[in-house]
């Protein structure tokens, strides 16, 4: 067979879209689509499953999923229920495709926006999803996304990553959930939206309309800007899901005029109330419009949730309870070299003390623990004889003392 032909359908090259060649032959993109159909039928036959269990999404009931949820993700109860019935509409609303419709309903696609303060827990909540359900997942940051023909990544470049997440298995990764985060980020700055061409904001709110709403995509392999050459793939979004979330940052007092709580002039009292009451968790689609989302967006994301700011009690319970909690990660990273790790309460107590005053969340816990641990982890290794090590108050003061964190201002 010459250079110019498939190996497999004798096509010729110039009868193709693609020609990949080996060392003595040569196959086109067609017959590889069809041997990888082959190895997905003969995967059936021996083990009763195709090759690919990622497109096989294990369908938990929405009480199911919680319990998962409450093992990885601490408190946020309203936004676990809200997530857990709105993944499991949406997947029942996947397979009921293969079901015969029997009437017009039509189930419409779920996708959540979630607001909550950084660090409580968003991105984990949809990773941990995710992980449950056994489906391609990936996370973008609306941030670095721009309306096309301006510098930056073309919305499209989500699919990129989601279709990388399942190894080019389109089919699974058409399942797949999207986390997009920072939506707030590109709302749109003014009201009257004729001033100035909004580059960032609201072109890319439109943007991202077509992708949420369940639309045939053109999404390049590799990502980046599209380019005339490049090959593009066909995804079609109708059934992933996407999750978007956004610190909001000054929704409460959007929320609280709605809500108008008080007479105006008690200016004081205002303030002492936005810091005192959890406003967030009355947030309703008008106040994500107030805030500056496009009707037409907060539209295709019809599931609203909100995670409330977490408290001592909640970093503490962070810090130590979950499967994959902070404490229980360095306990096992030492029993690995043979030492049993231990934490004094108060040292516990310290921990959690010091995030609290950073405002960062959950996500301070982690830095200050690595502050505190690092020269150990350092040393221990080249240790001998040590069996045991109790991590006192004394010492993670010391050792927070001398980190960059001690010397930042208290929130
Ligand atoms: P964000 O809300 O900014 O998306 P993340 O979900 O990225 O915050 O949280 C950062 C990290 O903090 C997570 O990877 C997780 O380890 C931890 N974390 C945050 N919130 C919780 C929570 N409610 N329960 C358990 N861990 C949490």
């Amino acid at each position: 067979m010459s250079q110019n032909h498939c190996s497999f359908c004798g096509k010729n090259k110039k009868d193709v879209e693609l020609l990949i060649s080996g060392v003595e032959a040569h196959i086109c993109d067609k017959c590889v689509i069809q041997a990888n159909q082959i190895l997905n039928e003969e995967a059936k036959i021996k083990t009763g499953k195709p090759k690919s269990s990622s497109s096989n999404f294990k369908l938990l009931k929405p009480i199911e999923i919680k319990t998962h949820l409450d093992e990885y993700v601490i408190g946020q109860d309203e936004a676990k229920k809200v997530l857990s019935v709105a993944v499991y509409n949406h997947y029942k609303r996947l397979s009921q495709h293969n079901i015969e419709s029997d009437n017009d309903v039509v189930i419409e696609k779920s996708n959540i926006v979630m607001v909550g303060e950084t660090g409580t827990g968003k991105t984990y909540l949809a990773r941990t999803i995710a992980k449950i359900l056994d489906v391609p997942f990936c996370i973008a940051d609306a941030t670095v996304f721009t309306e096309a023909g301006y510098v930056g990544e073309d919305v499209e470049s989500i699919l990129t990553r989601l279709l990388q997440a399942s190894d080019y298995d389109v089919e699974a990764a058409q399942k797949g959930i999207v986390y997009i985060d920072e939506i707030d980020k590109i709302a749109r700055k003014s009201d009257n939206p004729s001033i100035t061409r909004d580059v960032s904001g609201e072109g890319v709110q439109q943007a991202l309309l077509k992708l949420l709403e369940g639309s045939m995509v053109n999404v390049p392999p590799q990502g980046g800007r599209k380019h005339p050459d490049q090959k593009m793939i066909q995804v079609n979004t109708e059934n992933i899901l996407f999750i978007c979330g956004g610190a909001f940052e000054g929704i409460s007092r959007v929320i609280k005029s709605r809500l108008n709580t008080r007479p105006i002039g008690f200016a004081d009292q205002e303030e002492q109330d936005l810091y005192t009451t959890n406003f967030i968790q009355y947030v309703t689609s008008q106040d994500l419009k107030n805030f500056g989302l496009i009707p037409e967006l907060i539209g295709r994301l019809p599931v609203i949730t909100h995670l409330n700011p977490l408290d001592e009690s909640a970093l503490r319970k962070i810090l130590i309870e979950p499967k994959n909690a902070v404490i229980k990660q360095y306990s096992k990273l030492f029993k690995m070299e043979g030492v049993a790790l231990h934490f004094e309460p108060d040292a516990i107590d310290f921990i959690v003390e010091k995030a609290l005053q950073l405002n960062l969340g959950a996500r301070g816990l982690r830095s200050i623990c690595e502050a505190i641990m690092t020269d150990l982890m350092f040393e221990l290794p080249s240790l001998k004889e040590m069996n045991e090590y109790i991590i006192t108050k004394t010492y993670t003061e010391e050792k927070f003392s001398k980190s960059k964190y001690s010397k930042l201002k208290v929130a």
